[in-house]
């Protein structure tokens, strides 16, 4: 299962965010999905609430942004913004297009919550 693997990967990531800031959980997991890579943002939400249980990242909201498909043609040199399943420049109809934005899975940013301990000095992040 793809977005598994996904969530697993996206919550080692915040895991190790939250453990470098001294942090008791995330509230907070902001990601951008971009309309080519391949993921379903419906099934990665649900997915993370299963994958999420027992790690730093279970309570945390996920938020996530869908980002849309932008190409730049190399023979008229327009940027523009398609659908994904249409690859092809907005202007000359060319179709050996480079992709600039659109296939992208990134943890964005990690709202974390922090221990709360006002009799011992708090300790320098390790990082
Ligand atoms: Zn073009």
């Amino acid at each position: 299962m793809h977005e598994l693997a996904i969530c697993q990967g996206l919550i080692r990531e915040v895991e190790c965010v939250a453990r470098a800031h001294h942090a008791r959980a995330a509230a907070k997991i902001c990601v951008s999905v971009g309309a080519l890579c391949g993921i379903d943002p419906q099934q990665l939400a649900r997915t993370f609430s299963i994958a999420r249980a027992g790690t730093l990242a279970d309570g945390a909201e996920l938020e996530i942004e869908s980002v849309g498909v932008r190409i730049r043609c190399p023979v008229c040199d327009l940027e523009s913004e398609v659908a994904p399943n249409a690859l092809v420049c907005a202007r000359c109809g060319g179709w050996r297009v480079q992709l600039v934005r659109g296939e992208e899975l990134l943890l964005r940013s990690v709202e974390l919550e922090l221990e709360v301990n006002e009799q011992a000095p708090r300790a320098p992040a390790a990082c």
